[in-house]
């Protein structure tokens, strides 16, 4: 084994340093959580497809020594992934048939643009839907993103323009401060709304240019971020989210729910209790999307709705995120009703 890689990055690196520092090996992650290679089992196939990528920052919150970490599942690629199952897909929402129009915008809700603006994230999440997408082919210009932007603005019908990708938080803020001024000029009643695991995964990307980029459109900017386990809360994103906040968003969060990461009931509570305590409600928990190679992250549907009856006996109505999946063509997410029939303390 090579030398222990120290888990915290140096306090001054800026976040774009951080990501260019984030682990990308099996070996780099092992050391860094003093764990030996072989205690993780690892799928390079799966990996030369959607490779391994964990910023230090996000690695910190994984605890050294413990291969069965909520977080570590979350992120490195395992031989389950090679197993084959026809009923999970390379588009399993049927996204790449929807880029109608101008690439990178989906338009499937009435009200609401959707923008991909980046294929790429901070941190590579094994069951993500999008880890098969043609993102090349959808990528566009600065230049030509402002003008999908007025175009959709120019819409009297457009409520809400959504960035997403990817992550559109790994857009400087100077391009974000942007698209905030379009909108404010042209459209001040349209709301911005930004999802994005950024300010869980490296919590530094709150920066000041960013919290003035938000504070154009407050009050009416959203920014969902997604977070999965309570372990993703800790001081330094409760700041950021409370950065967020501070300029005028309202911060949702939203989550997949994932076998052997956060598929009971105790440990979803506790993550809407830190978010609610950093400043952020749930809003969605999804049920997985059917991506091929995620097939074991999958919680079946009857265990999921039994699973949210019994967190809504625990928490408040606010801290109870609603049970969603996504059907091609349907007009909305649909939402999953709770199965309330469990009996208390079961
Ligand atoms: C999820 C999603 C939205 C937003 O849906 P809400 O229910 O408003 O959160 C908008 N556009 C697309 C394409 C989506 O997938
Ligand atoms: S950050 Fe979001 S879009 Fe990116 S890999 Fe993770 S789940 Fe997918």
């Amino acid at each position: 084994m090579g030398e222990l890689i120290p888990l915290h990055g140096d306090a001054q690196e800026s976040w774009q340093e951080q990501l260019k520092g984030a682990i990308r090996t099996p070996e780099a992650l092992a050391s860094a959580l003093h764990l030996s290679p072989e205690d993780l089992p690892y799928s390079s196939a799966a990996d030369r497809e959607f490779p391994l990528l964990v910023p230090r920052a996000f690695a910190a919150r994984i605890t050294p020594g413990d291969p069965q970490d909520p977080l570590l599942h979350q992120v490195l690629a395992t031989p389950a992934e090679d197993h084959v199952d026809p009923a999970f897909s390379k588009d399993p929402v049927g996204e790449v048939a929807q880029y109608a129009g101008a690439p990178g915008v989906l338009q499937k809700y009435r009200g609401r643009a959707l923008l991909v603006v980046t294929g790429q994230c901070a941190v590579n999440c094994r069951y993500c839907f999008r880890r098969h997408y043609p993102y090349a082919e959808n990528a566009v210009s600065s230049t030509q993103r402002l003008a999908d932007i007025d175009a959709l603005l120019a819409d009297p019908k457009l409520g809400e323009l959504i960035l997403s990708g990817g992550d559109p938080l790994l857009l400087s803020d100077k391009q974000l401060r942007a698209i905030s001024e379009r909108i404010q000029h042209l459209r001040p009643d349209v709301t911005l709304r930004i999802h994005t695991r950024l300010p869980i995964v490296i919590p530094d990307r709150v920066t000041r240019g960013l919290e003035d980029a938000l504070r154009v459109c407050a009050p009416q900017v959203v920014v969902v971020v997604h977070s999965n386990h309570p372990q993703e809360i800790d001081g330094a994103t409760a700041d950021a989210i409370g950065r967020m906040r501070d300029a005028g968003a309202t911060v949702l969060n939203q989550s997949v729910l994932l076998t052997g990461v956060n598929d009971d009931p105790t440990t979803l509570a506790l993550l809407s209790d830190r978010l609610f305590a950093a400043g952020a409600l749930p809003y969605y928990l999804h049920q997985l999307d059917r991506v091929a190679g995620a097939a074991h992250f999958e919680v079946p549907v009857e265990r999921s709705r039994r699973i949210l009856g019994r967190l809504a006996a625990m928490r408040p109505g606010y801290l109870v995120p609603r049970l969603v999946r996504e059907e091609t063509g349907a007009a909305s997410k649909l939402e999953i009703a709770p199965d309330y029939s469990v009996s208390p303390g079961s």
